[in-house]
Formats: C-alpha cells, sequence, structure tokens
C-alpha cells in the first residue's frame, strides 16, 4: 500500500488555499533519501550526485539538494541558468546534453562546468565555441546492442536497447576522442553512460560499473589519458506500482564497491571519483499531483473526472505508465468501482488511470497521484490552453510554501502577437 506523505487534513487545509490541481513536495523525504544515496557511497571520497534537472526544474528544489552535498545536471542553455540562478557552478555543474549548440557549450564554458561530450564531432563545436578545451572533460560511451542484466533475487530484470539510443560514442570514438582531447590540452577524463532507465534491480549499477570501469582501465591504458571520475548517470527506478520491489540504495552502493575492488583498484585507479546523474530516484517518490474529482460519467464505462489532466502529468498519456492513486479519507474503503480517472482534454488518451479498481469516488473527494515529483510538472505543457500548476514544498516544519505560483491567462498570452 503506499501512503501519502500529508494527511487527508493536511491536503485539504492546503488545497483551500491553493486551488486544485497543484504538486507538492516532501523536503523531509527529498532530504532523508539524499542522504541515504550519499551513505550508500561514501566509501568513495571523490563521490557527487548531480541532480537530473529535467527531472524537476524548480529552483528549491535544487537548493536543497545542493545544501545536501548534489550539484546539477543539465542539458539545456535554461538549466544551466537555472542552476547558477541558485548558485550552483563549476565543478558542482555536469553539462550532459546531445545536438548540443555553441551557444549552450559558450554558456557551460563560462560557468567552468564539466561538459560531457556526446560525439566526437561536438570537439570542433566545443573548441568554436571556446576557443580551447578545458582542463577537465568527460565522453559519453554508448556500447551498442542490447543490455541485459539477468534475473535478480527479486525477480526483476532489466533490457534496454543502446544500439537504438541516439547518445554517447562507439568504443572506436571514445579511444580516438580521448587522443584528440589529450592533443588539445585536456588534462582530466572522465567517462559516462546511461544504458537503462528506470532500473527496478539492485543488479544494474553494479553491471553498468563493471562495463565503464573496464573501459575506463582499457582506455587509460590504450590512450594514456588520466582517468579522474566516472559517471554512473541516471536510471535507478522507483516502485510505481505498490507490488513492485524497491530499490536498495546501500546494496547498490555495495554491489559498485565491489567492481570498483575487483577492476579499478587493480589497475592503480583507486582514486577516481563516481559520479551519479539520479533524477527519478531522487525526487519521483516525494512528489504527489493533488487533483479534485470534478465530475462523474456514467456510458460505456464508469468515468471520473478530475480537475488535473495529462498537461499536469503526460506519463499515462505518454508511455501508459502506472501511477498510484489514493482517493483521501476512503483509503480504507473496499476497491470495489472500476473507474477510468480522466482530465479534460479533448484526447482520449487523457486519463491517469484506465480500468481502476478503486473506493466509490464522489464529486469533490481529493486524490492524490503518487510519484510524480519526477518527469511530472517538469514534462507539462499547455494544450487546449491549459495553464501549468502550482509548486508547493512541505517543509519539514509541517508549513508549506509556494515554490512556483500557478500560470495565469496573462501568462498564456504573454507571447502572442494580436
Ligand atoms: C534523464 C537523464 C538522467 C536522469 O535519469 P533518471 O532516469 O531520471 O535517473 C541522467 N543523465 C542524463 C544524461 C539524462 O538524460
Amino acid at each position: 500500500m503506499k501512503t501519502p506523505f500529508a494527511s487527508q487534513a493536511q491536503l485539504e487545509a492546503i488545497a483551500a488555499r491553493y486551488p486544485t490541481p497543484f504538486h507538492i513536495y516532501d523536503e523531509k523525504g527529498i532530504r532523508e533519501n539524499a542522504r541515504r544515496l550519499k551513505a550508500a557511497f561514501s566509501w568513495n571520497p571523490g563521490f557527487r550526485e548531480y541532480f537530473a534537472v529535467k527531472a524537476t526544474p524548480t529552483p528549491a528544489i535544487l537548493k536543497i539538494l545542493h545544501e545536501e552535498g548534489c550539484g546539477c545536471d543539465c542539458s539545456s542553455e535554461a538549466e544551466l541558468v537555472m542552476s547558477e540562478r541558485c548558485g550552483i557552478t563549476g565543478k558542482e555543474v555536469m553539462f550532459s546534453s546531445n545536438n548540443t549548440t555553441v551557444e549552450e557549450f559558450r554558456l557551460a564554458g563560462r560557468m567552468n562546468a564539466i561538459i560531457n561530450l556526446d560525439d566526437i564531432t561536438l570537439i570542433d563545436t566545443l573548441t568554436q565555441a571556446l576557443g580551447q578545451v578545458p582542463e577537465t572533460i568527460c565522453c559519453r560511451y554508448n556500447p551498442g546492442g542490447v543490455f541485459t542484466v539477468g534475473e535478480s533475487r527479486d525477480g526483476a530484470q532489466v533490457m534496454d536497447n543502446p544500439g537504438d539510443a541516439k547518445y554517447g560514442m562507439t568504443r572506436p570514438q571514445i579511444a580516438e576522442a580521448f587522443k584528440r582531447l589529450s592533443k588539445l590540452g585536456v588534462k582530466n577524463f572522465g567517462i559516462h553512460a546511461f544504458l537503462a532507465s528506470n532500473t527496478l534491480s539492485n543488479d544494474y549499477y553494479p553491471a553498468l560499473a563493471r562495463i565503464l570501469f573496464q573501459l575506463a582501465a582499457d582506455l587509460q591504458r590504450e590512450t594514456n589519458c588520466k582517468i579522474t571520475f566516472i559517471n554512473l548517470s541516471g536510471g535507478i527506478g522507483v516502485p510505481y506500482r505498490p507490488e513492485e520491489p524497491e530499490n536498495d540504495i546501500k546494496v547498490i552502493g555495495e554491489g559498485v564497491k565491489k567492481a570498483y575492488e575487483d577492476i579499478l583498484v587493480p589497475a592503480g585507479m583507486g582514486d577516481a571519483a563516481l559520479y551519479t546523474e539520479l533524477g527519478r530516484y531522487m525526487l519521483a517518490p516525494y512528489g504527489h499531483l493533488v487533483t479534485r474529482a470534478t465530475h462523474e460519467k456514467h456510458i460505456y464505462k464508469e468515468y471520473i473526472g478530475v480537475d488535473a489532466c495529462a498537461c499536469n502529468l503526460m506519463r499515462p498519456a505518454m508511455y501508459n505508465a502506472y501511477h498510484h492513486i489514493t482517493v483521501l479519507g476512503k483509503e480504507q474503503a473496499p476497491h470495489d468501482h472500476k473507474y477510468d480517472i480522466v482530465g479534460s482534454l479533448c484526447e482520449n488518451n487523457d486519463k491517469f488511470a484506465v480500468d481502476r479498481l478503486l473506493p466509490e469516488i464522489a464529486t469533490g473527494d481529493l486524490l492524490v497521484i503518487h510519484d510524480t515529483g519526477a518527469h511530472g510538472f517538469s514534462m507539462g505543457y499547455n494544450y487546449n490552453g491549459k495553464l501549468r500548476s502550482a509548486e508547493l514544498l512541505l517543509r519539514e516544519d509541517g508549513t508549506v510554501t509556494q515554490i512556483r505560483r500557478a500560470e495565469t491567462l496573462e501568462d498564456y498570452f504573454a507571447t502572442v502577437a494580436w
């Protein structure tokens, strides 16, 4: 069973001040989770998490994570500017972009961010942008083929298809890139790969680490380039369904440590720092989309209309993703009504749930849609003239701060010529 991080009474009081729908984040949960991650990798002295800003591009959230020791992983101009305005710059920023423009490299260079090159041709774009190369650089690797981590204890299996992904360099290209960059003056190198998304297996990071550590050892020997860090990127998942297993970050940290001791230490690379770029794992469980039931409709199926729509949370419409729903105050009632929970877009995929067994819902009930803290608000859009909602922060002391106001019609019209 999934339990909301705020009570019905709390959320009703909040909804009386801030109209639904809204996204709300749990500061306590965010901080505790960030500390668990840090503890799990504390055996590596250089460890740093660079939070994937695209997951939740909200300054108040970036600042909380920064206080917990996290930097920012950015991939666009706006994300770089947001990090800078939050006071997060220099080596606390990883710029993991692709299809990158000269202007973006200039900005990343001016901020002294660590640049993660997605492609060998970007060496030219980078030198054009900066007139030189930075002292430290990262290159993104794509091993191609199909990536699998075998059946683990809990039955979770991870499979993805790097061969179909647009990211990263091939094995020959990354060696060539290292040599060229070294000639141009780069002193410190890093490597990065992102092989699978939303993994529910404690084996994913250790398996990825083995691939990257071996690559690092081989590349350093082949090219004589000094590899000072390895970036394990994102991809650790969260159980969106209540019956799914939760990752154990402590076990993951130990699995990566074992790989480090097996491969990097014997290669004389026991001083390499480890970086992560987690997004979903850092934030998803600590955000709720709170919405109110506004209509019921009985035709060939039973529908409950709510005041949120896919513009507030795109994942169900886009990926058919499951998001758990709690009907506040009815947690103990029998879940014997089969509903489609729908928004008001003129799009039939605007459904938060299809054929979901829930307690009987009355107009006016508050619904919590779970695990919306990452890739939730951030994937919002304005279709049908829908306005973006507010974002609220439930503080550790129980008070609530509005960290982004809801859009108004004036915002919506601000860019048009009449
Ligand atoms: C999206 C992304 C991440 C974060 O992914 P999660 O699945 O949210 O952990 C990290 N690094 C890069 C380069 C990304 O594009």
